[in-house]
């Protein structure tokens, strides 16, 4: 059996001494007397084993202590722990092991300096240099965009960065309003890409993609995208008519529409916007018969003919009306 040069004592390992004069007389691990931690003073993001990430301190130093440390082969480390020595985040901290050597027990400990070095990351960077890849020009066909279309633009914009963001072209580097719309540019082809989709699926309407070169890189064409997002004319409570029958619009994203003659859904392909929503005006029915009905109308509180649905109506019943070409069209309360 082998026995310990320094204390006798027997050794049951692969090492030349008993783990108790072995952590005396060697190290079983080592690491970096300054551990540096690089940090974005913008985005205060650390970059970690060359990548930027969102992390706290703590985990960033956590990170750093593991990649700086080596530990002996026969020392099965168990827990490590880092505690600071001095007040602040930088300064000295204490990183200690334990776990077992050939079998024992043992802790171990050394100390560090923990040093923060400032620097830009690569998103900030591209990001305060207007650097981008792609724009969404957000418009509307023949109307202004609504504040509440604008609100769901927003939201998922701000989403989709915040899902994002350790994408290091993960930004909006731009913001335009314009006359017809608004224009966001984005460091990102893709950000661009999945963000005009986002916006066509809620809202509904058209995306027109079209790519210009912007430079040559490495012998390759760079391009930029452009994602024109063309949300429909109608909105939902708009009055349009589609093939011939007058509709109320039920949903703006599906494309789906409600006849007011005869209740039935519609799908909407081709639609012609002939009344607002805030253009319909509530009214009520004066007489009915098969084929007429009479309404107050809502302004001149005179009594007019109106165009029937294939509905029951009483006198006294709340409708709405709206004005087109000249005729006064009837929605049943239900639809509005
Ligand atoms: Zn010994
Ligand atoms: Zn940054």
């Amino acid at each position: 059996m082998k026995r310990c040069p320094v204390c006798g004592k027997p050794i049951k390992g692969n090492l030349e001494m008993c783990p108790e004069c072995y952590v005396e007389r060697r190290d079983v691990f080592w690491l970096d007397d300054i551990i540096e931690l690089v940090k974005c003073p913008r985005c205060e993001f650390f970059k970690i084993r060359g990548r930027w990430k969102g992390i706290s301190f703590e985990d960033a130093l956590v990170e750093a202590v593991y990649s700086s440390l080596r530990v002996i082969p026969e020392f099965k480390v168990e827990d490590v722990f880092i505690s600071p020595l001095t007040r602040g985040e930088v300064g000295k901290y204490a990183v200690r092991l334990e776990g077992s050597l050939d079998g024992e027990f043992i802790s171990v400990e050394k100390v560090v300096e923990v040093r923060v070095r400032r620097e830009v990351c690569k998103r900030c960077s591209r990001e305060a240099g207007g650097y981008y890849e792609s724009i969404v020009q957000i418009r509307a066909d023949g109307r202004k965009i609504s504040e509440e279309e604008l609100e769901v633009v927003r939201g998922i914009i701000e989403r989709v960065i915040e899902r994002e963001r350790e994408n290091q072209k993960a930004f909006i580097s731009k913001i335009v309003e314009r006359k017809e719309g608004i224009d966001y540019y984005f460091g990102d082809r893709n950000i661009g890409k999945k963000i005009s989709r986002l916006i066509a699926d809620e809202l509904g309407g058209k995306i027109i993609e079209s790519k210009k070169i912007h430079t040559r890189k490495d012998g390759q064409d760079v391009y930029r995208f452009t994602y024109a997002v063309r949300l429909p004319a109608y909105r939902k409570g708009d009055i349009v008519e589609e093939n011939g029958r007058i509709c109320v619009v039920m949903s703006q994203k599906l494309g789906k529409a409600v006849s007011i003659d005869s209740g039935e859904t519609v799908n909407l392909r081709n639609p012609k916007l002939i009344a607002r929503r805030d253009e319909i005006m509530e009214s009520v029915v004066v007489s009915c018969d098969e084929f007429v009905v009479e309404v107050l109308h809502p302004i001149t509180q005179q009594v007019v003919q109106a165009i029937k649905p294939k509905i029951d109506l009483k006198p006294g019943d709340t409708v709405f009306v709206f004005e087109h070409g000249e005729r006064i069209y009837v929605i049943p309360k239900e639809l509005i």
